[in-house]
């Protein structure tokens, strides 16, 4: 039996007006290098400025996520060539990054982050079709990215993508990144290795620059069934990153992994260290939201179940309508349930966000309430939700099409009466011990009644009539 370790090691892009170390402005989609300038070109005698907003934001996410922010941080040069680098070197941090050993928990375990730096994005290559060389665009070089190493504690590759949406979520909240992966402003780097509980760690194996949660997940799977093999019939992982074929779904070798030596990392002369003073500090710390660790313990402790609480309070769609939802009084649990169950299927269904529809939080309130009230029964609330969705008042659908619950207990007696004497084989089935036939009777008085008799009470008087246990 082997298990795996996995760490991530994330890139976000910092939502900020201009880039990391020059004023030119942080656009997507522009012509290409419409936004350089001799700073983020690389020319000589060029020099670098720190964005103070960068800075900022990278803070509060270190603090978000409980990291230890040091008094002093400073930038190193990460020398290497590329292409899209025009400097030869990357501006980032090295020992002394902006936060260290924080963590961010998930499913109520604690996930250990080594490191949160600050650096600055390359330039990007292009490949365009029927062209015979390389083109370069530097409007992103220079952009402004937080980068966030985990500890090795991810124990499984949906733990993984877990711990991607979670951040995901926080960094949104915090408004320091838009962190959609779809857009290339959140990026994840994965390691993994096996091992056998207790043993040290196995050889890791890295894969770089996944572009979803899910190929994140899907890769670790590959990964991890690929080492598996090669472990079980006694043979030994090479280091090496790799990349993810998204179409195959399998990894493959990228290059030879080149060891922090190789980056010949110095302190960046042109900018000195700086300190974080403790104002500064306490000032950002005032600026943080309520965070979703934060509001899921809020709703736990409003009453709602630990796992609907952790979902509802990461979903930043959700939430909101959530807190809405509540003051009206509507019980919590139930208020979640709906959401989590039947809101969410509708949504993912119709792909659709909520504010799309047209579904407020007292109507889903009003619902709930309708459904606690024994006014109408869970099956109707359900079939009349996709009308909720689209605005419509339940109260209103409830009485127009005359949906109120029969509680007239003789009009649902004479209603089970006739269904049993209809069907005599499915009584006899009942009668000789096959009880779960009940169900089939008890969808007949269901479907008669339009789904308006409470289905406790059929089951009772049902159970009745056959002289049965119910
Ligand atoms: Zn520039």
């Amino acid at each position: 039996m082997y298990e795996p370790v996995i760490g991530l090691e994330v890139h976000l892009h910092l939502k900020t007006k201009t880039k990391m170390f020059c004023s030119c402005t942080l656009a997507y989609g522009d012509p290409p290098n419409t936004h350089v300038c001799p700073v983020c070109l690389g020319l000589p005698g060029s020099l670098p400025v720190v964005n103070r907003e960068a800075v900022e934001k990278g803070l509060m996410l270190a603090l978000a996520l409980h990291a230890e922010v040091p008094a002093f941080t400073q930038f190193h040069r990460k020398n290497y060539f590329y292409p899209d680098l025009p400097k030869n070197y990357q501006i980032s941090q090295y020992d002394r990054p902006i936060g260290s050993g924080g963590y961010l928990e998930v499913g109520g375990r604690r996930i250990g982050i080594k490191r949160i730096h600050l650096e600055e994005d390359a330039g990007k290559s292009l490949h365009p079709e029927g062209v015979g060389h390389t083109l370069v665009d530097l409007n992103r070089a220079g952009a402004p990215l937080v980068e966030l190493v985990t500890e090795p504690e991810i124990q499984s590759p949906e733990e993984a993508r877990e711990f991607l949406v979670r951040l995901q979520a926080i960094a949104r909240a915090l408004g320091v990144s838009d962190a959609s992966p779809e857009e290339g402003k959140m990026r994840a780097d994965v390691n993994v290795s096996l091992r056998r509980p207790g043993e040290p760690f196995g050889t890791k194996v890295e894969i770089k620059n996944l572009n979803s949660f899910k190929s994140v997940q899907r890769a670790l799977e590959y990964e991890i069934r690929r080492q598996e093999k090669i472990l079980r019939s006694g043979g030994r992982v090479e280091q090496a990153t790799l990349a993810f074929d998204e179409a195959s779904g399998k990894t493959f070798v990228m290059r030879t992994k080149e060891t922090e030596s190789d980056y010949r990392y110095f302190p960046e002369p042109d900018l000195p260290p700086f300190r974080i003073g403790k104002e500064w500090l306490s000032a950002l710390k005032d600026r943080l939201p309520e965070l979703p660790a934060e509001r899921a313990k809020r709703y736990q402790r409003a009453g709602v179940r630990p796992y609907d609480a952790e979902i509802l309070a990461y979903d930043l769609e959700l939430a909101p309508f959530f807190d809405e939802a509540l003051k009206t009084g509507a019980d919590p649990q139930k208020l979640a349930n709906w959401l989590n169950a039947d809101v969410k299927g509708y949504l993912a269904q119709n792909e659709v966000s909520i504010a799309d529809t047209g579904l407020t939080p007292t109507n889903l309130a009003r619902l709930v309430q309708l459904v606690e009230a024994g006014t109408i029964t869970g099956r109707v609330a359900k079939e009349i939700l996709p009308e909720v969705m689209k605005g419509a008042d339940p109260e209103a659908l409830v009485e127009e099409r005359g949906l109120k619950a029969v509680t007239d207990e003789g009009a649902i007696r004479a209603l089970v009466e006739k269904v049993v004497a209809e069907n005599p084989k499915v009584v006899e089935q009942i009668r000789a011990g096959k009880t779960k036939a009940i169900n089939a009777l008890l969808g007949q008085v269901m479907k008669a009644t339009r789904g308006t008799a409470p289905p406790d009470l059929v089951r009772r008087l049902l159970a009745e009539a056959l002289g049965v246990e119910a």
